[in-house]
């Protein structure tokens, strides 16, 4: 997931920085908000879209796909058909019978 900020829309609130401070910081000068992560970590979608629901002017983007994700998916996808142990798996076809009768 990534999250971009519309600028031009910002009214410069805050909120979505009070909210997810490390996602989201106000610029110096001006108070407009920007986003400070180049993707939202899995274990902040919800917080990241309750932030863009909650931005007054909704100027928060959320996207919800892009190659990153999909790179993690794929990766995350792996390791559970793996056998983490290093043990032989137990299988209910001990004998290789391909279920023919
Ligand atoms: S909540 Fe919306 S208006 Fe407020 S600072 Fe964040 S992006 Fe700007």
């Amino acid at each position: 997931m990534r999250v971009v900020v519309d600028q031009d829309l910002c009214g410069t609130t805050g909120q979505c920085v009070l909210t997810l401070p490390g996602t989201f910081r106000q610029r110096e000068p001006d108070g407009v908000a920007e986003v400070c992560v180049a993707t939202v970590p899995q274990a902040l979608h919800v917080a990241v879209r309750l932030a863009a629901s909650q931005c007054p002017v909704a100027a928060i983007r959320v996207i919800e796909s892009d190659a990153g994700d999909d790179e993690r998916a794929s990766a995350d996808a792996a390791p559970s058909r793996r056998n983490p142990s290093g043990m032989p798996r137990k299988t209910n076809n001990p004998e290789g019978h391909d279920g023919t009768v």
